[in-house]
């Protein structure tokens, strides 16, 4: 019987592959003829990975600081490359990220399935209207978007604040991953709960 196979998914914060990830990364995929994909969500997808591999796969990348994408983890938000990298960047996305994954990253079983994406101008190139919860910098501050999705029936977010400063904006995704949480079994887009009566902001 072939051996089962499976894929491995790296985080990778903001997008950003720190160089020795990348290089052993390389080395696996060869040692084990492993296809390497970049996802839609900036993380680092090992694919064809063997069943009998996976625990070296794991251990030599976690030996070099890879976290892996598994269940009940925050989503890592999807950000646009930012002011850095970008003439009509307003902040800096990387940044913005980091400030949410460390305030929700230790949050444990978080409930699937909703995204975040991040982006430095209104042109929003990491789709953050089309994503569950979306943040889009503006001169005045961040707009915050809620409920977007792609998929066979796509749907614009819609905007629940305007002018909002980056701790606000954290209170409010933290508002309404909590809201998430208390109305969802176990997976639930957000789009589901714009409908609710108890959905604790109106459009703005
Ligand atoms: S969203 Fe704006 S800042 Fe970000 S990459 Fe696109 S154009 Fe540049």
């Amino acid at each position: 019987m072939e051996e089962k196979q499976i894929s491995i998914t790296v985080l990778l914060p903001a997008g950003k592959l720190p160089l020795d990830i990348m290089d052993k990364a390389r080395e696996l995929a060869r040692r084990f003829e492993l296809g390497v994909y970049c996802s839609l969500m900036q993380n680092l997808r090992l694919t064809n990975v063997p069943e009998s591999a996976v625990a070296t796969v794991k251990e030599e990348l976690a030996a070099l600081g890879a976290d892996f994408k598994g269940p009940g983890k925050f989503p890592l938000p999807r950000v646009c490359v930012g002011k850095d990298h970008c003439p009509l960047g307003l902040v800096d996305t990387k940044a913005m990220s980091d400030k949410i994954i460390s305030r929700f990253a230790g949050r444990e079983k978080t409930k699937a399935k909703f995204k975040i994406a991040i982006s430095a101008c209104p042109l929003s190139c990491s789709s953050p209207k089309a994503t569950d919860i979306g943040l889009v910098a503006t001169k005045k501050g961040y707009e915050v978007y809620v409920g977007g999705k792609g998929g066979p029936f796509p749907k614009v977010g819609r905007r629940i604040k305007r002018e909002a400063g980056p701790k606000e904006a954290l209170d409010i995704i933290s508002e309404l991953v909590d809201f998430h949480h208390q109305k969802t079994l176990s997976k639930q887009r957000m789009s589901k709960l714009l409908s609710d009566p108890e959905f604790p902001f109106a459009e703005a």
